[in-house]
């Protein structure tokens, strides 16, 4: 329901800002807002007093007319509302003229018969209708002095002519819930005067019409997926784990090959895949090398994750530490010398470049244990 409540904050906020200045004067500046047409029933505001609730709900146009106070065409403020019925046909069939239930000899009073617009009340294919000569300040003074509504705060209901009627033809969505939106499909004829409707509605609940975009975040590990339903506005968004720790091995040359370890921490749906080497961008084995002799060997790794057409590359390097087997002649036993524990000492390692999906990031390792 993007447009409409859009629209809706305007005109609320446009009325708050002209009951807050006394009178009518400010009202053209929303008149012109409302250049779209919007049936005033689905956005119909009560207030006290008919007359408030008229001008509030009101088409309102500058026109030029015949001022029989100024004597002159001057510019008039017109205001249109659609009237609203519980029977659906107007007032005016049972000789009610002016929004106060004033009847059409300017003395007896009738009934209005009106209600709310969408809920006990239909449009009747007749408008309720008021005019402010900009020069004079009078109302209705196109009426002429003998006539009721002659400087008097009252709408007249006069007929929507059936010339200045237009089709129309909206679909609006509004979210259900993260599977589906309602979808009302409006289609009819409106007064272009004043925009009451006479339209026919269906509804129904179809499914979101979801955009995704993935969005491999490296420095975070993850990638960013968001849904967007392109008809109703409705999104999600979730984060998806690309994690793989190589982990470096440590221990004593004992004759056998070492090599460093890999988990793959990654959710389900990121497919993973490394290359190593010995020295760094130039990672083109599929598998981990094995050392054997003592020594402290770098093992440069290029992780790749992928997650539905999305790819992303890490870049790192783990180590193969092997010391010497030093056998100790006093108790036979075989001494291991773990790296001590250590702080780490963070080196630089690259930066990565701010892309169009990526805020960039600097890589720091340590030095002594190749954390990343
Ligand atoms: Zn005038
Ligand atoms: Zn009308
Ligand atoms: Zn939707
Ligand atoms: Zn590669
Ligand atoms: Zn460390």
């Amino acid at each position: 329901m993007n447009f409409k409540s859009k629209l809706k904050n305007i005109l609320s906020a446009a009325l708050a800002v002209s009951t807050l200045l006394s009178g009518f004067t400010p009202i053209t500046t929303y008149a012109a807002q409302v250049n779209e047409y919007v049936d005033p029933a689905d956005i119909w505001v009560s207030a006290n007093g008919r007359t408030n609730e008229l001008d509030f709900n009101a088409t309102i146009t500058q026109e030029t007319s015949w001022c029989t106070v100024c004597n002159k065409d001057t510019i008039m403020l017109t205001y249109r509302t659609p009237e609203y019925t519980k029977s659906g046909t107007t007032a005016l069939n049972r000789g009610v003229k002016f929004s106060d239930g004033t009847m059409v000899d300017g003395k007896t009073k009738g009934n209005l018969d009106s209600g709310r617009p969408n809920q006990d009340a239909s449009y009747s294919t007749y408008h309720w209708t008021k005019s402010i000569c900009q020069t004079c300040g009078t109302i209705n003074s196109v009426d002429g002095k003998d006539a009721y509504g002659f400087s008097r705060n009252v709408y007249g209901l006069n007929s929507c002519d059936h010339n200045f009627f237009l089709d129309f033809d909206n679909t609006t969505y509004t979210p259900y819930n993260e599977n589906y939106h309602t979808t009302v499909l409006k289609a009819g004829r409106y007064c272009q005067f004043c925009k009451g409707t006479k339209a026919r509605a269906s509804e129904k609940r179809e499914s979101h019409n979801f955009t995704e975009t993935v969005d491999g975040q490296i420095g975070n590990n993850r990638f960013f997926i968001s849904e967007k339903c392109d008809d109703c506005g409705y999104s999600t968004s979730e984060y998806v784990t690309a994690k793989s720790v190589v982990s470096s091995y440590y221990g004593n040359a004992d004759n056998k090959s070492h090599t460093v370890t890999v988990s793959d921490l990654s959710d389900s749906g990121v497919h993973t895949s490394i290359r190593y080497g010995t020295s760094a961008g130039k990672c083109n084995l599929t598998s981990a090398p094995n050392y054997t002799d003592a020594g402290y060997y770098p093992v440069y790794y290029e992780i790749s994750y992928k997650y539905q057409g999305e790819t992303m590359t890490e870049n790192g390097v783990s180590y193969v530490w092997l010391l010497e087997d030093k056998k100790d002649d006093n108790n036979g036993g075989t001494v291991i010398v773990l790296p001590e524990k250590h702080e780490h000492d963070y080196r630089y390692l690259e930066t990565v470049a701010p892309s169009c999906d990526n805020l960039g990031y600097e890589r720091w390792q340590c030095d002594g244990c190749g954390n990343l």
